[in-house]
């Protein structure tokens, strides 16, 4: 299970790019849990809200 803190990868990276590999980042942290959940990319700070049932469906793994 994931909670606030948590690291997760999404089906979908997102499209930025990180400098040192140059690859497509997908690592994002859980900051807002409810009926809306928050995600902030740990690459670039880019933060998405999406409903809970989005999530689950477009969450890969839990890191
Ligand atoms: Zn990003």
């Amino acid at each position: 299970m994931y909670q606030v803190g948590s690291q997760v990868e999404m089906k979908k990276p997102h499209a930025c790019v990180i400098k040192e590999t140059g690859k497509k980042a997908n690592r994002w942290e859980v900051i807002r849990l409810g009926a809306d959940i928050k995600i902030r990319c740990t690459n670039c700070d880019h933060v998405v809200m999406m409903s809970r049932h989005d999530f689950e469906r477009k969450l890969k793994k839990v890191l």
